[in-house]
């Protein structure tokens, strides 16, 4: 009986995944399997908040494989010799997996192809399982990746997504393969407590729900950080519960404003992951040095990270972070530009306390974006500042945003919201909340001249 290993890792679903089609299709009988990779744990990426959604993923697809007639293998040690130990035991012909981007995940390719040739066992690494296009499968013509957006998003239109492929009918595994328990999302300590629940069926039913109302409002109503207004499909995306290429052919099939602004977002996904495949030392050095000789106030930074700079855009968004792991892209924006800009620390320093929390946290987009926030990235304009109190006038015009996470400022009006500091009197006093850490107007001067701007 030809048997061949599914080794899943950022594809963590029975629908449209070319790795488990193609294992289902290459053999008799199938092995599911997810290793508890210690070399990934090793490198810290594996924090609480994504370890608890994680554990969430393995049971849905467990689930999911069970009503296909298989199950999930789950077994903890280093990939590749888990994955080599597993080939020799049943005899696999083939293992596999879907392309990845990091450093590691080239590390992890190359060491399997070795273990498993060694053991008559062929590595098939499928593209596009993580991204909707490879990446290095569109490129400019002498280099090997774009390193501007626009240009990008032209190409990636006119190449195309692939069509999304079904789940397979029924999943068969060979006999006597055990699996370690699944682990539990309740084991995991230091969750953060509004953190969303994981796995295919919840992201699924996200993505329904989203494509048959909000979608239509994206291209207007993303930014509005009330409404809530975005589709927070990112942690399903970075598990791989959902595929990008069906999310885009879906929400491509609904057409619309809402559905082009909101497939240009994903573009953006596959080009962050398109630069970071072809510099994978992106992830810690600047992608375009400025020479920044960075400040490194840890006051500030413990200020910036609590929530408590004095600026209640950047503070409401900072809390939201905390409390769901999770925060919208125009609160990341701005933390972000605070951080790397108004406060002009390291943006290693943001990045890393993002990954510390992000439920979504993925080397990719997150060193890239505050890349592109802190002008060392791909940013065409890499010294553009964003004004807490503007960005907050524009889009938090209510406050209804700072007041659902600063409860301190919830009685000020809507004109005062984003200036406590202006408050005199008792009314400052009665208030919990502290002065701005920097002047603003001092800030952008001092990061001016840094950059030589002035
Ligand atoms: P939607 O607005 O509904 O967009 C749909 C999808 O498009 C997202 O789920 C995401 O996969 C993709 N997308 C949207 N914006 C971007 C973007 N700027 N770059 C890349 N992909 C994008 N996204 C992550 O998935 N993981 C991260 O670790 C991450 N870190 C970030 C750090 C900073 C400093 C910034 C500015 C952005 C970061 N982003 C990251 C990108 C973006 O903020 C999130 O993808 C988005 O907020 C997720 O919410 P959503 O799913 O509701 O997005």
């Amino acid at each position: 009986m030809a048997v061949s290993v599914a080794l899943f890792t950022s594809d963590l679903r029975v629908h449209d995944n070319p790795v488990l089609r193609a294992a289902v299709r290459d053999a008799d009988a199938v092995i599911p399997l997810f290793v508890r990779d210690r070399g990934i744990r090793r490198t810290g990426f594996d924090a609480p908040n994504r370890r608890a959604f994680l554990a969430d993923c393995l049971a849905d697809l467990d689930a999911g494989l069970r009503r296909r007639g298989g199950r999930l293998v789950v077994r903890e040690g280093d990939v590749v010799a888990v994955a080599r130990a597993v080939a020799v035991a049943t005899g696999a012909r083939s293992l596999h997996i879907g392309s990845g981007v990091s450093g590691y995940a080239t590390h992890r390719e190359n060491g399997l192809r070795t273990a498993l040739a060694a053991a008559g066992c062929t590595l098939h690494v499928h593209d596009a399982v993580v991204t909707a296009v490879a990446p290095g499968r569109i490129t400019p013509a002498g280099r090997d990746h774009y390193a501007v957006f626009t240009p990008y998003l032209r190409r990636w239109e006119e190449v195309g997504v692939r069509g999304t492929l079904a789940a397979p009918r029924a999943v068969r595994l060979p006999d006597g393969v055990e699996s370690e328990p699944l682990p539990k999302r309740a084991e995991v300590a230091g969750v953060s407590p509004g953190l969303a629940d994981g796995g295919e069926s919840a992201g699924r039913g996200l993505l329904s729900s989203w494509l048959r109302g909000p979608l239509a409002d994206y291209g207007d109503g993303h930014d509005d950080l009330a409404g809530d207004a975005t589709s927070r499909l990112s942690p399903h995306l970075h598990f791989g519960c959902l595929s990008a290429a069906e999310v885009i052919n879906r929400a491509r099939q609904r057409g619309g404003p809402g559905a082009d602004a909101f497939v240009r977002q994903l573009a953006w996904r596959d080009f962050h992951h398109q630069v970071l495949a072809a510099r994978p030392d992106a992830a810690r050095e600047d992608y375009r040095t400025r020479h920044d000789r960075w400040r490194s106030d840890e006051d500030e930074i413990a200020a910036w990270r609590a929530g408590r700079t004095g600026f209640p855009l950047v503070d409401a968004a900072m809390r939201q972070l905390a409390y769901e792991g999770w925060m919208p892209n125009r609160g990341r924006m701005l933390v972000a530009c605070f951080l790397t800009k108004t406060l002009y620390t390291d943006w290693r320093v943001g990045a890393r306390h993002f990954l510390d929390l992000l439920v979504d946290g993925d080397l990719a987009n997150n060193q890239l974006n505050w890349q592109w926030m802190a002008g060392t990235g791909t940013d065409t304009r890499p010294n553009r500042l964003l004004n807490p109190v503007v960005q907050g006038k524009r889009f938090d015009p209510h406050g209804t945003y700072v007041r659902r996470w600063v409860p301190e400022l919830a009685e000020l009006a809507d004109g005062e919201i984003h200036e406590p500091w202006k408050l005199t009197g008792p009314r400052r006093a009665a208030i919990d909340y502290p002065d701005p850490l920097v002047g603003l107007a001092e800030a952008r001067a001092r990061f001016e001249r840094a950059r030589g701007l002035d």
